[in-house]
């Protein structure tokens, strides 16, 4: 493919010629900018996305690594998101932001459901579970012990987010609701 024919734009998805002949098969290409491997590996755009880029093995570690399930999602943010899909999927809007309908006791936000999966844990898991743990998987996967593996490092961050979700919620719960 002639280099003057490359399009920068950056309307995805890419779905250009693959090798140098148009005749080629077509072939998705790797979504991050410039690069022109075949793009055969999803990643979610964002958390509760369907919708995914598509990327190059390489470029899928390197979006895997920068991408935080829980990053830059306020308790707020989470708890209004979590309504949200509450009214979509009930038509109804209930009255507490942290009664979820889902699974659990209905005590725990969707974010705390999802932290304690991180952390391979049940829905009922208590907060002395969650900190085992979570000092358990963070060792295992520090990038201290398994220094350039990139998977862990990707583990390591979701576990740190995930605890530091239930280390919050734990705060925010009122004493009454705890069990006795
Ligand atoms: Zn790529």
């Amino acid at each position: 493919m002639a280099r003057s024919s490359r399009s920068y734009d950056w309307g995805f998805p890419r779905w250009r010629g693959y090798g140098s002949s148009r005749e080629t098969a077509k072939m998705r290409l790797c979504d991050r900018e410039g690069c022109d491997k075949p793009g055969d590996r999803p990643a979610p755009k964002s958390p509760n996305s369907r919708e995914r880029w598509y990327f190059c093995e390489e470029h899928a570690a390197e979006y895997n690594r920068n991408w935080n399930y829980f990053e830059g999602l306020s308790a707020e943010e989470a708890a209004e998101r979590e309504a949200d899909e509450r009214r979509t999927a009930a038509g109804y809007a209930e009255s507490s932001h942290y009664a979820w309908g889902g699974p659990g006791d209905g005590t725990r936000s969707r974010d705390e459901l999802r932290a304690l999966e991180v952390l391979g844990l049940e829905s009922d898991a208590d907060f002395e579970a969650a900190k085992t743990a979570w000092r358990r998987l963070a060792k295992a996967n520090h990038p201290d012990v398994k220094p350039g593996d990139a998977e862990a490092a990707v583990r390591f961050q979701a576990i740190q987010a995930a605890f530091e979700i239930l280390r919050k919620a734990e705060e925010r719960r009122p004493p009454a609701k705890k069990p006795v």
